[in-house]
């Protein structure tokens, strides 16, 4: 299985002479099985570019997986161009919202209000299906869903193919008390509710920390260091801190840190990856870790993953 990053950024893309290397384009990855079939993981402003890559014409079997309709993971998909072309067949699956199929959350960003072509008017064939949690077969891939703590319904997807595994977060951030993180209880029922909750967000997070087990490869949202975490409690993201010491609990072998924030330079990344390399090595842990980097390509054959063990 290989990996290219076509878009890491979080919130909004991020141009610019100090976002050049990391990349600017909000989330799209690409999987690719070694017989070639295409999963794609989130249809942000790089999914843009990945379009341009195939040159408009998609594989017989191409498959986009959306985490959640957040505007920064949507965003590419009206620009996508493989879209505009008669023949092309894509199949798009995501979470349904409350109030609506995920057929219509993704097309409502192409009203005319926002866009001047409707999603009914592409040309390709677009096969769109709700996503739920559980277990799937799209294509060759197995699809493990697990719905992640963020303010809308997000999906991370473990996939597992070739005898490799992938796990992508999609935004995530872990379960917390919410009620009294602030206060403290007022008596014994509050006590009592407040234990509940403490107990109910640890079972949640260890169903995270067994989701990403023994990953080959686990890409997460690591939007915040751990000191602006406290001042982003409730928005929906994770402190890198924190990926990395589960990744390293859960045994995962190589960590891709992700979701960039937008104010985010490329030399406070490398500074950061410099920070977290010379940390895992004092404490002799041998799991690889990058930040996520656009244009970057990474191929998790059995034979590179022994080499980098
Ligand atoms: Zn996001
Ligand atoms: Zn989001």
């Amino acid at each position: 299985m290989k990996i290219t990053v076509w878009g890491c950024r979080g919130s909004i893309p991020a141009p610019g002479p100090d976002t050049v290397r990391y990349g600017g384009n909000t989330s799209c990855y690409e999987l690719r099985s070694d017989n070639g079939e295409l999963l794609i993981l989130d249809a942000g402003s790089g999914l843009r570019e990945l379009g341009l890559s195939l040159g408009g014409k998609l594989p017989q079997s191409a498959h986009l997986l959306v985490s959640h309709t957040h505007w920064d993971h949507i965003m590419g998909y009206p620009f996508f161009s493989p879209l505009y072309m008669r023949g092309n067949k894509l199949h798009v699956m995501g979470a349904p919202h409350y109030d609506a199929p995920f057929r219509e959350l993704m097309g409502r960003q192409m009203h005319y209000a926002y866009f001047p072509v409707r999603m009914d008017d592409l040309a390709a064939d677009q096969e769109f299906e709700n996503l739920r949690e559980g277990e799937h077969q799209v294509g060759k891939f197995k699809v493990i869903t697990r719905y992640m703590n963020h303010p809308v319904t997000c999906l991370g997807f473990r996939i597992e193919v070739d005898g490799r595994s992938v796990v992508y977060t999609g935004d995530h951030e872990p379960y917390y008390d919410i009620v009294y993180r602030q206060r403290e209880p007022a008596n014994d029922a509050e006590r009592q509710h407040k234990a509940e909750l403490e107990a109910f967000a640890a079972q949640q997070n260890q169903a995270v920390f067994e989701f990403v087990r023994d990953a080959d490869l686990l890409i997460c949202d690591g939007m915040f260091t751990s000191a602006e975490y406290e001042a982003h409690v409730g928005w929906g993201h994770s402190a890198m801190e924190y990926w990395v010491e589960t990744a390293l609990a859960a045994n995962v072998k190589r960590l891709m840190i992700s979701h960039h924030d937008p104010c985010r330079t490329d030399a406070q990344i490398d500074k950061l990856l410099a920070h977290f390399r010379a940390d895992l090595r004092s404490r002799g842990e041998k799991m690889n870790l990058s930040f996520a980097m656009e244009g970057r390509s990474l191929d998790l054959a059995v034979s590179e993953v022994q080499a980098a063990l």
